[in-house]
């Protein structure tokens, strides 16, 4: 039955107001009826001493039954709805004018009578009505003069009390029944009429919020079952939680919808990845498959000397083919990590000195000629040892690979503010414009290099991915037919202590 935010929402506003209405009856009878006893009170506050000034109701202790007669009588005449009682000083009634048979209590208690005469403000002061077991009253009271004394004193206590009932039975029974009133039933009608206005008006403004709140659903279930999203109905830039909310959803809606496109190029490119570890896996297998199956043809008919370079191709495509298979699983096991293994201050002069030793006899091979100029004073560097090796054999070896006899490749640290600056620099083919951008992909060759099969375009992407899990990266110019030039920078131990070039 509740269901939606509306129906509750107006639930709680029509049970506040009913909650709010039967308050707000039950006070205003209450009040009503109090204001009245306080009005009778005050205005008949002097009654009773008035009264006892006018006539001598008491002497040395007996009733003065005629004088009392001619009180009641008087009373009568002015106002039926009257009752006066004569008490003794105990509070014990005397006498009354009330009908005979009529009066239930015996005495009444003094403490309301003690509290009117101190002329207490707090009223109304209810009194005990002689004419009722547990009924209380509004009243006027007066003491009646001590023995031989006009006015009562301290010392001599009076002698009795003249107790004057304002509400009786009969006032009562008019004043009763506050629906009798013209002005409370107006008030009433008026009252009613105001919250049942109020109560139109609040359903239709929770009617307006919760609509806001079904468009913006309704939006995001067609979001979830086609993906769109349509701009809102207003396109007003309100600040309150609906557009707050609005405007959330909007926003991971965007982001969402990025992360749905990465994923595709994601999966693009794994599809891509695939298909080319099958074409240059299957391109060595297929050549070494070739070689070894003329050779098991031509076992008996094959002269030694072919038998032995057909089995060295052979071998160079098994080799080749294990290389690529290791690079490959080299690059998969660094881009599944977030960094590298550890860091560690390492004498770049060093490592830089002993790559180069390492191609040293290829180079001369070649007849390049390889240097290596690290200063001899140089902070450690902080990396992964054998990561920064593995790019720098990588980059010493693309730059002999691609410069021609009589060229040079030179290799230089520097030292730069906090970092190490490295430097490997070829007078070798260049790389073309169209190729600069995407020498660093997975699988990318340039159009002039070397021939094919002698690398997989794998290890620059190896190198890249090493130097961003230290926080940097590989930067490329290049010359086509003057060389290239690569460099990357690795931060500086700082704490360390210089090194010595090996
Ligand atoms: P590969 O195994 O083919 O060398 P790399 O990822 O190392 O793969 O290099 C990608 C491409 O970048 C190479 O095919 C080549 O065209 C170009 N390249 C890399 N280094 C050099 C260089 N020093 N001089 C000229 N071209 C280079």
């Amino acid at each position: 039955m509740f269901r939606t935010l509306y129906a509750k929402l107006a639930a709680v506003l029509l049970g506040l107001f009913l909650l709010f209405g039967l308050f707000h009856v039950a006070s205003t009878v209450v009040t009503t009826r109090l204001y009245l006893q306080e009005v009778d009170q005050h205005v008949n506050r002097e009654l009773a001493s008035s009264l006892a000034k006018e006539e001598i109701l008491m002497t040395n202790g007996r009733i003065n039954r005629k004088a009392l007669e001619r009180v009641f009588h008087q009373l009568m005449v002015i106002n039926p709805a009257i009752e006066v009682y004569l008490l003794d000083p105990t509070g014990r009634i005397l006498a009354f004018s009330a009908p005979p048979g009529t009066v239930k209590r015996e005495r009444v208690d003094l403490q309301p009578i003690r509290d009117f005469l101190a002329r207490s403000r707090r009223m109304p002061i209810l009194g005990d009505d002689p004419r009722g077991s547990d009924r209380q009253k509004v009243f006027s009271v007066a003491e009646l003069p001590p023995r031989g004394s006009a006015r009562p004193t301290a010392s001599t206590p009076p002698q009795g009390f003249l107790y004057v009932i304002l509400g009786s039975e009969k006032y009562e029974a008019e004043a009763a029944p506050l629906r009798g009133s013209y002005v409370l039933r107006q008030s009433a009608r008026a009252g009613i009429a105001v919250v049942i206005l109020t109560c139109i008006a609040g359903l239709v403004l929770f009617r307006a919020l919760t609509g806001r709140l079904r468009s913006l659903t309704s939006r995001v279930e067609r979001f979830t079952k086609d993906g769109t999203l349509e701009s809102a109905a207003t396109s007003s830039i309100g600040r309150d939680e609906i557009d707050q909310l609005d405007r959330e959803f909007r926003r991971m809606a965007d982001r969402i919808g990025e992360q749905v496109r990465e994923l595709k190029e994601t999966d693009a490119l794994r599809r891509e990845l695939v298909a080319n570890v099958s074409h240059d896996l299957r391109t060595p297998l297929a050549a070494l498959r070739g070689y070894l199956e003329t050779l098991l043809l031509k076992e008996g008919t094959l002269p030694p000397e072919k038998r032995r370079a057909y089995l060295e191709t052979a071998a160079r495509h098994s080799e080749s083919l294990g290389q690529l298979v290791s690079e490959l699983f080299e690059l998969a096991t660094l881009n599944s990590r977030e960094a590298p293994p550890e860091l560690e201050p390492f004498s770049l002069a060093e490592l830089v000195s002993d790559v180069t030793q390492k191609f040293r006899l290829a180079a001369e091979r070649k007849r390049v000629a390889l240097r290596a100029t690290p200063p001899t004073e140089l902070p450690f560097a902080l990396g992964n040892i054998a990561m920064i090796e593995r790019v720098l054999e990588n980059l010493i070896d693309n730059a002999l690979r691609y410069t021609p006899a009589g060229g040079s490749v030179t290799v230089s640290v520097e030292q730069a503010d906090e970092t190490l600056l490295v430097k490997v620099l070829d007078t070798g083919t260049g790389i073309a414009a169209e190729d600069l951008p995407r020498i660093f992909d997975r699988f990318y060759r340039g159009r002039s290099g070397e021939p094919k099969e002698d690398g997989a375009g794998l290890g620059l992407a190896i190198a890249q991915r090493i130097l961003e899990l230290h926080g940097g990266r590989i930067e490329v110019e290049s010359t086509p037919g003057a060389g290239s030039r690569f460099r990357f920078q690795l931060s500086s131990a700082a704490a360390a202590p210089a090194a010595k070039a090996g």
